[in-house]
């Protein structure tokens, strides 16, 4: 009989992307995914070390999954636990000490070895106490062992080219957990983008943690031609990438300002499938503070950047994430980041809180901004990116979209797709249209979408329509 494996997954795209994987390499073991707890026979918690409390909030679902397997074992049956990503490689063994249940622990490298570890776990003498755990950054590239992935289903996907970080921001804990830099070869990125557009994928989504620092090797064919380098960038990779036929839409993310070149600034003028919305983390609109980041920009080299890109893709509209409250800030540096804000005209954003991460430099910083000060900094903000992404998302009402259909709504006739940028979009369609793009007139606004209707003449037909 199947067995069942479930998987809760913390954090950002890439750990999606991760789980994804990690239920490939358990599928030939007979492992199929559920979507209760109660009946797995292995349960995998992906985690994320970014927010506050992170390692707390691991623990405590832990606590209330030994009550599931002691039920389990008492009827007999098996539940394997197994804490992955960033919690586990940051705790380690102290994982299994403060929770003696947890079979296996491992590092965001090491899922090909899952198979092996729960082998292990399995032989293991007593059952209550055979927590394993490998947090190595093996030599060997978890992605020349994984298996392939399966052509899922959906009309977007994640692929992730890139993993780790050479940049080591104070504040941040991903070049520990994640370990150093490492792109992927271009042909496994090709190839595996070309079996998920067989598969019905029309969107892809290229994950890094710096994604844009990608430098992959280039395929052999390239190699050594003149003026053809051994290590394409990721702006070289797109424009490989779109000559893949069905392939409508690709984006990218995270970027870091210092790595968006030259090559890929040019892919946004040139590739239609590079969609115009862009995610790039800039922090803090204050250069003492961005210096104390160790962000390796300015903001006048941010607002150069933004400048080039919009030169070369003028409908360009940029997300980003912000600290708010780090050590040191000041009320003058925080008007400096809601100015930024304002001058770019972000349309959307990610806002944190400053949370001393152990381990980081500036969790040892003088000057930490006292919590009540950091939350209304935190309001000022959201409140301000709030009022701009209205104001772009009404700039919407009137326009026709070119709108990739995604999936079933809610209500019967009713479908989701995204405007290029990134914007989600309800409408009347037939289901057969899922996983084309349809030009739709938006009509409305709610909160987190916009409404429209099909263009006329356009109820349901095939086409291609570019960005
Ligand atoms: N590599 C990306 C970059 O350069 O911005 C994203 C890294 S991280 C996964 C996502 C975001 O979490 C960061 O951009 C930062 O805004 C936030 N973050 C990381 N560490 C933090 C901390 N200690 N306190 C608050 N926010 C943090
Ligand atoms: Fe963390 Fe991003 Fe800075 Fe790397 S570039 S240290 S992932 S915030």
């Amino acid at each position: 009989m199947a067995k069942k494996l479930y998987i809760k997954t913390y954090g950002c795209q890439m750990n999606e992307y991760d789980s994804a994987r990690m239920a490939d390499v358990l599928a030939p073991l007979g492992y199929e995914p559920t979507g209760q707890v109660e009946t797995a026979d292995m349960v995998i918690l992906n985690t994320c070390h970014i927010r506050e409390k992170a390692s707390e909030k691991v623990f405590s679902e832990l606590g209330r999954l030994r009550h599931a397997k002691r039920d389990r074992e008492a009827a007999g049956q098996e539940m394997i636990i197994a804490v992955a990503g960033c919690v586990a490689q940051a705790e380690g063994s102290e994982i299994v000490r403060r929770a003696p249940y947890v079979d296996i622990v491992l590092g965001p490298q090491t899922y090909h070895r899952l198979p092996e570890l729960i082998a292990r776990a399995k032989r293991a003498a007593d059952p209550s106490r055979r927590g394993i755990v490998d947090t190595e950054f093996p030599v060997e590239s978890k992605f020349d062992h994984l298996p392939e992935t399966h052509a899922a289903s959906g009309v977007t996907a994640f692929l992730t080219v890139q993993e780790g970080c050479d940049k080591f921001c104070t504040f941040c804990v991903v070049p520990y957990t994640r370990g150093a830099e490492m792109s992927r070869p271009v042909e496994e990125v090709a190839a595996e983008a070309r079996r998920r557009v067989a598969g019905g994928v029309r969107e892809i989504t290229l994950l890094g943690q710096n994604v844009n620092a990608y430098h992959g090797r280039a395929p052999s064919r390239f190699i050594g031609k003149a003026g053809t380098a051994g290590e394409w960038g990721l702006g070289r990779l797109a424009r490989h990438l779109a000559e893949i036929e069905g392939l409508e839409r690709i984006r990218y993310t995270t970027s870091h300002p210092h790595d968006m070149d030259d090559e890929l600034i040019e892919a946004h003028r040139d590739l239609p499938q590079l969609m115009p919305f862009l995610h790039l983390p800039v922090q803090s609109g204050s250069d003492r503070i961005l210096a104390a980041m160790n962000r390796q920009h300015r903001t006048a080299d941010f607002l150069r950047i933004v400048g080039r890109l919009r030169s070369a893709r003028p409908d360009l509209a940029l997300s980003s994430d912000f600290i708010v409250g780090f050590p040191g800030e000041t009320e003058a540096d925080f008007e400096a980041t809601l100015a930024l804000i304002r001058e770019v005209g972000f349309v959307m954003a990610y806002t944190f809180k400053y949370s001393a991460r152990p381990g980081t430099p500036a969790a040892t910083l003088p000057d930490q901004v006292p919590e009540q000060v950091r939350n209304q900094r935190l309001d000022q903000l959201q409140a301000l990116l709030r009022e701009q992404q209205q104001a772009f998302n009404t700039t919407m009402i009137g326009r026709r979209l070119p709108v990739l259909l995604e999936k079933l709504g809610r209500h019967e006739g009713q479908l989701i797709g995204r405007s290029p940028y990134l914007q989600s979009v309800h409408l009347e369609a037939p289901e057969a249209s899922i996983g084309q793009i349809l030009p739709v007139d938006i009509l409305a606004l709610f909160p987190n979408s916009l409404a429209g209707r099909l263009a006329s003449g356009h109820a349901g037909a095939r086409e291609r329509l570019s960005a």
